[in-house]
C-alpha cells in the first residue's frame, strides 16, 4: 500500500489590507500603545522563568527620531550564560521536551503563532519605533513569523510521519527510526539579526524547540525589545519555562561566550558576513578537539549550525526586457527597508547597446528622485531611517566616497524637517565601471545601488558571480534562452526571473545562500529541521527463541 505524505494544505498568512482606514486606525492606536507600555521600561532577561533587570542596561533610540528612547534593556554577563545553561542541562523539564515526539511538539509553534497574530498590531507598531521599518514591511515580517512556525509545525508532522511510512519491517524483525536533537542533553541557541527581528527570530527558535532542544535566545541588540515580547510569546503559548531562556546583551561577550560553550550543541546564526566566520571557526576548532576533562557528554565534539549571512545581490537586466515593469522591481528590491535587508538589490548589470543603458538610467533616477525619505510614522514615506549611528557613518561615507569619485548619478532627498532628527540618508545611484573596487564587493547595507553596463549576456554573468557571496540574484528578460542560462549559470541561492529579489515567501520560496551567504540551509523549507536533528534507527529481532526460566 501506497502512503501519500504531504504538508496538508499549508496557507500563508494574508496581509492586512491597508486600503481600509481602519487599519491605519489600528496602528496608530498600537503605537500609542507601545509609547504607553514600552519607552521607559527596563526590559529583562528571562532565565528559567524568572524575570532579571540587570544592573547594566542599554537603551534603544527610535532610529526616526534619536530623541525618543523606546525602551531600556538588560544587558546579560558571562554569569547569565552560565546560569542559562545549567538551566538547560540539569532541568526535568528539558529531558521530558526531548522525550516528546516531533509532533506533540509541534503545537507549541502553532500555539506561539496564534500568539502572534492575536498581538499583530503590537508587533507592527513595535518595530515600526525600534527598526525603523514602515507599516507595510513591519506587517510582511509578522505573516513570515506566523508561516515560519506553522510551517515548521508542519515540517515536524512530515518527519514524524516520513519515518513510520518509509522503513519495512520483515516478520520477525522489527525496524523503527526517529529524529532526535543533536547533543546530550541537547542545548542549542539562537543568534539573529535586528533587520528581521521577529521573523528571522522566530523562525530558527521555534526550528530549535520543535527539534526538542532547550534553546537560548540572544537577540540583536539594536531589536532586543522585539526579541523580548517575542520570546514572552512562546513561553505565553506553553513552552515550559526551562525550555526557552531570554539573554539579551552584546554579541562580543555574550554571543560569543554562548557560541563557545562545549554544552552548546546546535548554533542557529543569522548576521554579517564577519560574524558568521567567527562562528565558523570556533565550531570547526570545538569539533576537532577532544577536551578529556569535561564530563563524558559534553566532551564529544559534536556542534551543529545553520549559519545564514549576508549578500551582494544582482540583477540583470536585459537589453530587450519591459523597463516598465523592471523599475518597480529594481527600486522595491535596492531600496526597500532603506536597502537593509540580506536579500536586497545592490547591482544592476545592464546588458546591451548603451542606448538602451543610458535610457534605464534616466527613468531610474527619476524614480530615485521621486522617493521621499522620512520616518515610517508618516505614511507618505517610503524610504524610513537606517538602523543606528554606525550604520549611518558607514553608508554616508561610502555614498561620499562615491561622490569624490565623480561616480553619482543621483541622490534622492531627505525630507529636511527630518534630517537631523533621525539616521536618514537619502536612496543614492552610483555609476560603476570596476567590478573589483571595494563598493562592488563589500555588504553596503543601505540605500547605495551600483549600476554597471555588460556588452552582452555572457559578461554580465560573469560580473553577477563575481562576488564572494551567493544570496539572491534576478534577471529581467524575454528572452527563454537568456533566462535557462541565468538559472544554470548565476550562482546564488535564490534566483527570481522577471520579478523583485526580496521578499521570499515560506513555503514558496525556501530562503538562503551559498558561498559567503550561507551554508545551505533554506529557512522556510521542508528540510531546515534537518540541521538540528540527528536519526536514529532500531533493528530488533522479535522472532522468540523459548520461554525464559524464573
Ligand atoms: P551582526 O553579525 O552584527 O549581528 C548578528 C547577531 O550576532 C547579533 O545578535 C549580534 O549581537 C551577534 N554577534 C555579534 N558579534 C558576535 C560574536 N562575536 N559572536 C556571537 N554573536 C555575535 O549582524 P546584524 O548587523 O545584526 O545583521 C545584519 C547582517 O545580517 C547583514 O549582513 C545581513 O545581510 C545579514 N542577514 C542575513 C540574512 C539571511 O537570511 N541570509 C537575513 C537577515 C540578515
Amino acid at each position: 500500500m501506497t502512503q501519500t505524505i504531504s504538508i496538508s494544505e499549508f496557507h500563508n498568512e494574508p496581509l492586512l489590507d491597508f486600503s481600509h482606514c481602519e487599519v491605519w486606525n489600528n496602528i496608530q492606536t498600537a503605537l500609542c500603545e507601545v509609547r504607553s507600555t514600552t519607552f521607559g521600561t527596563i526590559h529583562p532577561l528571562i532565565i528559567g522563568g524568572e524575570e532579571k533587570r540587570t544592573k547594566i542596561t542599554f537603551s534603544r533610540k527610535n532610529p526616526s527620531d534619536v530623541s525618543e528612547i523606546v525602551g531600556f534593556i538588560s544587558s546579560a554577563c558571562l554569569e547569565d550564560v552560565t546560569r542559562a545553561i545549567a538551566v538547560a542541562k540539569n532541568s526535568r523539564q528539558a529531558k521530558e521536551w526531548a522525550s516528546r515526539s516531533l509532533g506533540e511538539r509541534a503545537e507549541y509553534l502553532r500555539k506561539t503563532a496564534d500568539g502572534i497574530r492575536e498581538k499583530r498590531y503590537f508587533f507592527i507598531a513595535l518595530m515600526m519605533l525600534e527598526v525603523g521599518k514602515s507599516a507595510h514591511e513591519a506587517d510582511g515580517e509578522v505573516c513570515e513569523a506566523i508561516d515560519l512556525l506553522r510551517y515548521y509545525a508542519d515540517c515536524a508532522e512530515l518527519l514524524d510521519q516520513l519515518n513510520s511510512a518509509s522503513l519495512r519491517s520483515l516478520p520477525g524483525e522489527k525496524n523503527t527510526g526517529r529524529y532526535i536533537p543533536i547533543g546530550v542533553p541537547p542545548i542549542g541557541i539562537s543568534i539573529q539579526p535586528w533587520n528581521f527581528p521577529l521573523a528571522i527570530s522566530a523562525g530558527p527558535l521555534g526550528a530549535g524547540l520543535v527539534t526538542g532542544h532547550a534553546m537560548i535566545y540572544k537577540p540583536a541588540e539594536q531589536s532586543s525589545i522585539t526579541g523580548y515580547h517575542l520570546a514572552k510569546t512562546f513561553l505565553d503559548a506553553g513552552i515550559p519555562e526551562d525550555i526557552l531562556c531570554f539573554l539579551s546583551g552584546e554579541g562580543e561577550s555574550v554571543g560569543r561566550e554562548l557560541v563557545r560553550h562545549p554544552a552548546v550543541k546546535a548554533i542557529a546564526f543569522t548576521g554579517s558576513k564577519a560574524v558568521r566566520e567567527e562562528i565558523e571557526k570556533s565550531i570547526f576548532t570545538f569539533n576537532h578537539t577532544l577536551i578529556h576533562d569535561l564530563p563524558p557528554s559534553e566532551r564529544f565534539p559534536k556542534k551543529a549550525a545553520a549559519l545564514e549571512a549576508g549578500g551582494k545581490n544582482v540583477i540583470i537586466i536585459d537589453n530587450d526586457a519591459d523597463i516598465d515593469e523592471a523599475l518597480v522591481a529594481i527600486c522595491d528590491s535596492a531600496f526597500g527597508f532603506s536597502g537593509q535587508k540580506c536579500s536586497a538589490c545592490s547591482r544592476l548589470i545592464v546588458t546591451g547597446n548603451r542606448g538602451f543603458y543610458s535610457a534605464l538610467i534616466e527613468r531610474l533616477s527619476e524614480a530615485v528622485q521621486d522617493m521621499p525619505v522620512g520616518p515610517p510614522e508618516m505614511l507618505k514615506y517610503i524610504v524610513g531611517p537606517l538602523i543606528d549611528r554606525c550604520a549611518y557613518e558607514r553608508v554616508a561615507m561610502c555614498m561620499a566616497d562615491a561622490k569624490s569619485e565623480k561616480r553619482l548619478v543621483v541622490t534622492g532627498t531627505v525630507d529636511p524637517e527630518y534630517v537631523k532628527k533621525g539616521y536618514f540618508l537619502p536612496p543614492m545611484l552610483v555609476e560603476e565601471s570596476n567590478c573589483s573596487s571595494l563598493r562592488s564587493q563589500k555588504e553596503i547595507f543601505g540605500p547605495l545601488l551600483s549600476v554597471f553596463w555588460a556588452k552582452d549576456f555572457d559578461e554580465a554573468i560573469r560580473m553577477a558571480n563575481d562576488t564572494e557571496y551567493a544570496l539572491t540574484a534576478g534577471v529581467y528578460s524575454r528572452n527563454p534562452e537568456h533566462v535557462q542560462r541565468a538559472i544554470s549559470e548565476i550562482n546564488a541561492g535564490n534566483i527570481y526571473i522577471n520579478k523583485k529579489i526580496t521578499g521570499a515567501i515560506v513555503a514558496r520560496q525556501p530562503f538562503g545562500g551559498h558561498k559567503m551567504s550561507g551554508n545551505g540551509t533554506k529557512a522556510g523549507g521542508w528540510d531546515y529541521l534537518l540541521s538540528f536533528m540527528d536519526r536514529q534507527h532500531i533493528s530488533e529481532d522479535t522472532m522468540r527463541r523459548g520461554t525464559p526460566i524464573e
